[in-house]
């Protein structure tokens, strides 16, 4: 058992989270209930803005709004002073719902529609990250109708790839993501960027993966992004005043897992641009990151209550609890790992190894294989931690299972930002034909 942020055991040997109680927790708002340790957000926050500040380079920190996008979350990026970046209509939406400033938000994506684009412009955002031939024509073209210049970067592949899981890694040639340095496909985007009337080229974008441990892959991809502001520089004479390195900085969700601290990423980042980009032009560029897990992740902790256990003896006994698979998708997509913490008895030595069973049909619906608990009955409460990235922001309704509300806890306070979704929210959009309906009888 590892406790993150302000988690501690309280005296009656109940986990608390943000001065909260989970049994109190649990008894106000019910389970499973998603809940998000402010205070450690915020510290993350600071973290990077802090080692940004630290190294004397102009900056931003996009906070990557996907991981966990509400309104709330998009206020409290506010805040602290960081930018956002989203990559769909919808994110867009809650940030500008939420007051977030449009200048400093960030529009990603590899297949923005035409009705994406037409909304980023009217609002005004920062910057679109351009992903490809297509959107860089077609944003071109809408920014001309609607008489607009916009910002742009070029999301680039440097070659690099990060060392994580095949799935979730971009930085590689073979990726559905970005201009490829290494073929000469980034530098015609470059001149095409260039050349484009309505688009004011910023600089580059590069992306190469998630749940990064260390920061040789981070050095490689300025080093290699450098190289090519290079030839950009020499050959068509254009600057890049904006390098945004991404994000994919690595959490710890289970013992083994070795994160750096968020200075260290920084330090390496920013020493890499200061190495490598010196001598192109008269100024170092702006460096951007995008840091979405490692903002939010171990801040999240998902409250469930223990209902049926099916022991097979000498196989295995499976816990079943109150969720699974519907807020929490990550263990069955990419068998990812977590840890627990029996929530109600957290001082109770850990007595039998069990593994974690939702409630969905499928047979995949498991959110964690072995992991060492005191024994446990109908109606205990298990605390899953680290869930605060790519959970709630996955989750959905299979099996027509309501989403869970989400809290953020902080010096005792206990704030609801989503609220529990209804059974009537469940049916809420489903539409009987007119032909289907039941005959009313005449009487
Ligand atoms: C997903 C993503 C991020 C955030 O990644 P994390 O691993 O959550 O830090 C940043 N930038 C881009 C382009 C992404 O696709």
């Amino acid at each position: 058992m590892y406790l993150h942020g302000t988690s501690t055991i309280n005296a009656q040997g109940h986990l608390e989270v943000g001065g909260c109680d989970v049994v109190d927790l649990k008894a106000q708002f019910g389970t499973p209930l998603y809940i998000v340790d402010e205070a450690l957000v915020r510290q993350r926050c600071r973290e990077y803005m802090e080692a940004f500040r630290a190294s004397g380079l102009k900056f931003q920190v996009a906070y990557a709004s996907k991981a966990f996008c509400v309104m709330a979350m998009c206020r409290l990026a506010e805040e602290e002073g960081l930018s956002l970046d989203v990559v769909s209509e919808g994110e867009l939406y809650t940030a500008l719902q939420a007051g977030f400033p449009a200048e400093r938000i960030h529009f990603h994506g590899n297949n923005k529609t035409p009705d994406e684009i037409e909304m980023a412009l009217k609002a005004e955002i920062g910057c679109f990250v351009v992903d490809n031939f297509t959107e860089l024509q077609l944003l071109n073209a809408i920014a001309k109708e609607q008489n607009r210049h916009v910002n742009v970067l070029l999301r680039v592949t440097p070659g690099v790839e990060a060392h994580t899981h095949e799935y979730i890694s971009t930085g590689q040639t073979d990726s559905k993501f970005g201009f490829d340095i290494g073929n000469g496909t980034a530098f015609e985007a470059v001149q095409q960027a260039h050349e484009a009337e309505q688009l004011h080229l910023l600089g580059v974008h590069s992306h190469i993966g998630s749940q990064i441990f260390e920061t040789e892959g981070f050095q490689m991809a300025v080093e290699r992004v450098a190289q090519f502001a290079r030839e950009v520089k020499q050959q068509l004479g254009v600057v890049f005043q904006v390098v945004n390195l991404g994000g994919g900085f690595g959490i710890r969700y289970v013992e083994g897992d070795t994160p750096l601290q968020v200075s260290e990423y920084v330090k390496a980042i920013t020493d890499g641009v200061k190495q490598h980009f010196a001598g192109i032009a008269e100024q170092l560029p702006e460096i951007w990151v995008e840091p979405g897990r490692s903002v939010v992740g171990d801040a999240g902790t998902t409250l469930y209550t223990i209902g049926s256990v099916k022991e097979i003896p000498g196989v295995r006994k499976y816990v079943a609890v109150d969720g699974g698979m519907t807020d929490n998708p990550r263990p069955a997509l990419y068998e990812s790992r977590y840890d627990s913490v029996l929530a109600n008895r957290a001082n109770e030595e850990t007595s039998e190894v069990v593994s974690i069973a939702g409630k969905c049909c499928e047979s995949g619906d498991m959110l964690i294989w072995d992991v060492s608990l005191p024994r446990v009955a109908f109606g205990d409460l298990l605390a899953v931690t680290c869930t605060g990235a790519y959970n709630y922001a996955m989750a959905s309704n299979y099996n027509r299972i309501a989403r869970p509300a989400v809290v953020f806890v902080k010096d005792g306070q206990a704030d609801v930002v989503v609220r529990r979704e209804t059974r009537e929210d469940v049916v809420n959009n489903d539409v009987i034909p007119a032909r289907m309906q039941k005959q009313t009888v005449q009487a």
